[in-house]
């Protein structure tokens, strides 16, 4: 069976087409730039030379024709005909409680998601706008919606209600979901595997560090914690979101500041985090290097980014009751940033974590990164979210409810619906 999975973001399109048999990864690649000049197209087939290539692409219509394009193309293509494609997995975002596993597309999922658009305006509307091209061009196979929140469906209640006066839960249902729920589910399995350990006895904390960040406890294959909330700013200092806030902050800018719902929505989403600390950008490496040169705020961002985390990660191993089994590095900065590692578990050492130096120099490959005998393994897992994504479309398409069991995670297996 082939999945292709699509992960539409705001300019770019990442793409991945899985033999799911052997969960292997038949080719992998991105139409970037959307919507700019300068479009970049990248894709490697597996196994074989990357091809790269100027492409402007008008919008996600025009990057989904040229991912199928490129997929058939007689010389560089892994498919002779888009009719081998058996369904496509799309990476989305939010749509509310309902979710609690992988969904087949409809209209009236279509407009759940547009429902929540206003806790998760930087993924709905371009995760929408790539199921909707798609579907245009491949109409005759299953569309599959696999969400971010799914994965916390069964968080207990005291995990997700606010402190704020019961009724705002029941009657506006505002309660924290939860997301990177594909990447904490995928890491924290695969570092049971990776660690010879039996999942359904295997208590860790993940933090998933990119350019959104957040930090899960994962207990026996379920979360019991995640550092994110109601919309997708909550917890960690992210590239550009500002993480946890004092509350009256916000009252400030709207009461005293002036500021509209709109504007305090794009300092909190588009123009915080490393991003607004630094003064520099949203890239780790950027502000990495600013720091190295000596720039004050960057170094203040650094700190204040591995300090959020780490907090995180304390809190999350509460949630764990008791023991910690693991500490599992995942994403962009998680799997290639030591600096970043280091500096966070430094200030977990009353939990028993630390790095070995040698160790930690690894990027982006499955590795521990503590001390031989260290009490608690640290671990860096490079996240498969387009695996988790194609396992979970399988078992909506089949009805089959085994994508945990496949990662051997026991119990909790999401539904399909
Ligand atoms: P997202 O998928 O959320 O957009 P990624 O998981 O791709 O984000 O992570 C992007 C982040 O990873 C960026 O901040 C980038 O700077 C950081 N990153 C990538 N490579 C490195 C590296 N070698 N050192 C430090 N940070 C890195």
């Amino acid at each position: 069976m082939k999945i292709l999975v699509i992960n539409s973001g705001s300019s770019s399109i990442k793409f991945q087409l899985i033999e799911i048999e052997g969960r292997a990864s038949l080719g992998k690649g991105i139409v970037d730039r959307i919507g700019l000049k300068d479009g970049l197209f990248r894709f490697a087939p597996a196994g074989r030379e990357a091809v790269e290539r100027t492409a402007d692409v008008a919008d996600h219509r025009a990057g989904i024709a040229v991912v199928l394009d490129a997929l058939t193309d007689h010389a560089t293509g892994i498919i002779r005909d888009p009719a081998e494609i058996d369904a496509v997995g799309h990476r989305m975002v939010l749509a509310g409680p309902s979710i609690s596993g992988p969904v087949v597309f409809d209209e009236a999922l279509v407009r759940l998601v547009e429902r929540h658009t206003r806790l998760a305006p930087l993924h709905n509307p371009p995760t929408l706008a790539g199921y909707r091209a798609a579907a245009e061009v491949l109409p005759a196979v299953p569309h599959v919606g696999v969400f971010d929140t799914a994965f916390y469906a069964t968080l207990p209640a005291r995990s997700y209600v606010y402190a704020i006066p019961y009724e705002y839960y029941e009657r506006h249902g505002i309660r924290r979901f939860g997301f990177h729920g594909m990447s904490h589910q995928y890491v924290s399995g695969r570092a049971a595997e990776f660690l010879g350990r039996d999942p359904a006895d295997f208590r860790c904390v993940t933090c998933h560090l990119g350019n959104g960040a957040s930090v899960a406890g994962v207990k026996d294959g379920k979360p019991v914690y995640t550092s994110l909330g109601f919309g997708t700013v909550a917890g960690l200092m992210m590239g550009t979101r500002c993480g946890d806030v004092d509350p009256d902050v916000i009252l400030y800018l709207v009461d005293t500041l002036k500021m509209s719902a709109t504007e305090v929505r794009t300092l909190l989403y588009r123009n915080s985090g490393l991003k607004g600390i630094s003064g520099i950008s949203n890239d780790m490496r950027d502000v990495e290097r600013a720091a190295d040169a000596g720039n004050a705020r960057a170094a203040l961002a650094l700190e204040m980014f591995a300090g959020s985390a780490a907090r995180h990660a304390a809190a999350a191993a509460i949630g764990l009751e008791g023991r910690l089994d693991a500490l599992v590095f995942t994403a962009g900065i998680g799997e290639n940033s030591p600096r970043t590692r280091e500096m966070i578990t430094s200030k977990l050492s009353l939990l028993g974590v630390s790095v070995d130096r040698e160790a930690n120099a690894v990027r982006g490959a499955e590795a521990v990164v503590s001390a031989p005998g260290a009490p608690v393994p640290v671990l860096v897992i490079p996240t498969n979210e387009e695996l988790m994504i194609a396992l979970e479309t399988r078992d909506a398409v089949l009805g089959g409810r085994d994508a945990l069991a496949r990662l051997g995670q026991a119990g909790g297996a999401p539904t399909a619906s």
